[in-house]
């Protein structure tokens, strides 16, 4: 029977030789455990966790299919027999706990991080210091070899199949495209020659496995940089991919070194998947859908607009193993939804270390928290006063350990910092945060009790556990002259959503100094909602060439904004390593000015006066003066718990206000309760 609220999610989808129980796809995202052997049960544990929250198929992060293949000089080939036997227990667990599971297949080429990388040509990217070299065409032989072996190996493995990496400006890709692609021999030249390193890695392949086995083929539909493959060419690469014998294409949006965001929070959710919908309508073979996807209503309205056969979510997984199981429930509320920051999951992976989950610290650590979830014996009543992320995820890890909790929150809703965050443009799947929150303590019996600040400690006298997540309060700067009915504490500019002026100047350029910029820039409009208006915005014409308009963008902002700061460093230093550059662009683009090095000498009528790095003292004029000068502590209860001799705990940033961020808080939140 089909499913009530999500008939197209849940249809089963027979490939002939195998059947996928739903169409739900783990899509592949490196998590660290991959590149070493003894790390190989942990990335079971992650694997097999998720098949048990009943997604239909998993792709695991990248492996080369040789050597010179790897991203990085340590990374993991899949071309011995030690790595057959070390991933059998993987493949059989997860098939075990319901799912099927593919590999995939990534050569790097002239994105390897290392000084042997290889590519088509002698050109180097622009997002990496080693210039590769030119593949003879005996090594290009190989190379299409290794790509059969190393699925051989796979199938060895236990594996139900593989997908192949062509998209995102690896070597694949990279042998299609004219950018990366001067070669003149029979590699090189026309499409025709071009698309053959591909096709004959396919063709390789399928001879090599055998027809019942999964081979998915991840193609470019749009490259998003100058030189990108037109929308006739997709459809021709598409289609010879097909007759070559793929079994599933997958979708890819982008090269690495596009300008353009392609996963960020700013890009609207869906955003991509009418292009896949263009490409479904001339293919034979099921095509899945990518990119921005993260909630199931919206998985469900892809399917029924027949824009795609399956729908992939790398990110959302780590989120909620359960994604599935709750869709299946009829429990999306209850879903811990990806609220797209990338800062535990790539962002620690571009830094080296191992993946984790902002919203869920438990993703990657599986056996670490498992049994600290056992209910307790003894079970304590604990008052939570404060309601953001470090206050709510402690609750509930709390109520999941089996305590009674009551959060007490001073304003009329939950959320702290995030409700702030929800303002921002580009950030509005933060609200998604706070509704799981909110769900998973009232499901699991917590008391939320709004609009009362406990400044009394007769209040929290009668609990066993009294945890202060009261979080933080905006640092005084202490600049003469910032009591003027134009200057405002960033909090309160956002919460009230006071309308930006026309000359802004916005004091510190950390993260919230960006986010308030970026809510001056768009004037706190939900416009970033629209995938229209993010596509124009960006530049993107999906039937241009690359998929980028000829026509730039025009971004320049009527407002005249100014950030500043004291030290001389680059801007945006703290922000994340896979989403500050779209932030730091963004400013750019629209003309915001970022002065560094400046001291505030004082804010007047007319606007602030600093003295530069020449020693010169000028004057910024401005409407609007914004204090975005970091944050303290909000520790007002502190002394009088201490004084009534009242044992607390302090989490999140009322523990420690520097650079706080959600991360920690809700990391600290939750071990408080467990551990
Ligand atoms: P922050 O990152 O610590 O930045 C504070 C800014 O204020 C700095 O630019 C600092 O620069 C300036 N400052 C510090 N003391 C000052 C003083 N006494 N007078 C004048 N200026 C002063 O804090 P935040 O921007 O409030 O962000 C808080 C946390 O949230 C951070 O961890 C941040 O990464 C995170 N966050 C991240 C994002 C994002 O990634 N998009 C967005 C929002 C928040 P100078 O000392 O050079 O002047
Ligand atoms: Fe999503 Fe952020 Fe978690 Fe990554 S860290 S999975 S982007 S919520």
């Amino acid at each position: 029977m089909a499913h009530p609220n999500y008939p197209h999610l849940f249809e089963a989808l027979n490939l002939g030789f195998t059947t996928l129980k739903n169409r739900f796809v783990m899509g592949s995202m490196h998590t660290g455990f991959e590149d070493h052997l003894n790390e190989l049960n942990r990335l079971k544990n992650y694997f097999v966790r998720r098949a048990q929250g009943g997604v239909g198929l998993i792709i695991t992060g990248g492996y080369a299919p040789n050597r010179l293949g790897r991203l990085t000089p340590f990374a993991a080939s899949f071309n011995s027999k030690k790595m057959i036997r070390a991933h059998q227990n993987l493949t059989k667990a997860v098939q075990a706990a319901g799912s099927k599971i593919c590999l995939q297949l990534l050569h790097a080429g002239r994105y390897s991080y290392h000084p042997f990388s290889v590519a088509p040509s002698r050109i180097r990217s622009p997002i990496t210091p080693f210039t590769p070299f030119a593949m003879p065409g005996l090594l290009v032989q190989m190379t299409i070899n290794d790509f059969a072996k190393a699925a051989m190996n796979a199938k060895e493995a236990g594996y139900d199949g593989v997908e192949i990496m062509g998209s995102e400006g690896y070597l694949v890709h990279q042998f299609l495209s004219k950018r990366t692609n001067h070669r003149k021999d029979k590699w090189g030249g026309s499409f025709e020659n071009r698309m053959q390193f591909a096709l004959e890695i396919v063709r390789a392949t399928r001879k090599r496995v055998g027809q019942n086995f999964i081979i998915i083929f991840r193609i470019s539909l749009l490259d998003l940089v100058q030189g990108g493959s037109t929308p006739s060419e997709v459809i021709q690469f598409a289609l010879a991919l097909e007759t070559a014998g793929v079994t599933l294409l997958n979708s890819g949006i982008g090269w690495h070194e596009s300008r353009v965001p392609t996963i960020g929070s700013m890009v609207p959710a869906g955003a991509f998947s009418s292009v896949t919908g263009e490409l479904k309508k001339r293919l034979k073979v099921p095509i899945i859908a990518v990119n921005r996807i993260n909630r199931p209503e919206l998985a469900e309205s892809i399917l029924a607009k027949g824009e795609a056969d399956l729908i992939s979510m790398a990110r959302p997984f780590l989120a909620d193993p359960d994604f599935v199981l709750k869709s299946e429930k009829n429990q999306a509320e209850e879903i811990n939804t990806c609220i797209a920051c990338n800062q535990a999951c790539l962002d620690h992976i571009f830094q080296g270390k191992k993946a984790s989950c902002l919203v869920n610290p438990l993703a990657c650590e599986e056996e670490k928290w498992n049994e600290l979830f056992l209910k307790t014996k003894t079970s304590k009543r604990v008052a939570i006063i404060g309601s953001g992320p470090a206050g709510l995820s402690s609750a509930i890890a709390f109520l999941e350990k089996g305590h009674q909790v009551t959060v007490y929150e001073k304003s009329d809703s939950l959320g702290g910092q995030f409700k702030l965050a929800t303002l921002i443009p580009g950030k509005s799947d933060y609200r998604e945060s706070i509704r799981y929150w909110k769900t998973r303590i009232e499901h699991l019996g917590g008391k939320i009790v709004l609009n009362q600040n406990v400044n009394d400690i007769e209040t929290v006298r009668a609990f066993d556990e009294v945890v202060i997540a009261c979080g933080v309060k905006p640092r005084d700067p202490k600049i003469p002259g910032q009591d003027l009915p134009h200057v405002y504490f960033y909090d309160r500019f956002l919460r009230e959503q006071i309308k930006p002026a026309s000359r802004i100047v916005i004091i510190g350029a950390g993260g919230v100094g960006f986010d308030v910029a970026t809510y001056a820039l768009h004037a706190g409009s939900d416009e970033d909602r629209n995938p229209a208006h993010f596509m124009e915005h960006w530049g993107i014409d999906t039937h241009a060439p690359g998929g980028l308009s000829t026509v730039k963008p025009n971004v320049m902002s009527p407002r005249k904004i100014t950030l500043l700061q004291r030290s001389d460093a680059k801007f945006g230093r703290t922000l994340g390593k896979t989403t500050g550059w779209i932030h730091r662009l963004e400013l750019k683009r629209s003309g915001v000015k970022m002065i560094a090095g400046v001291q505030y000498e004082k804010i007047t009528e007319q606007g602030i006066w600093i003295k530069g790095k020449d020693q010169k003292t000028t004057l910024i004029e401005a409407d609007q003066i914004i204090l975005c000068a970091g944050q303290v502590s909000e520790v007002s209860l502190v002394k009088k718990l201490e004084e009534a001799n009242i044992k607390f705990h302090l989490i999140g940033g009322a523990k420690l206000a520097s650079e706080i961020d959600a991360k920690r808080a809700i990391r600290e939140g939750m071990e408080l309760a467990l551990i």
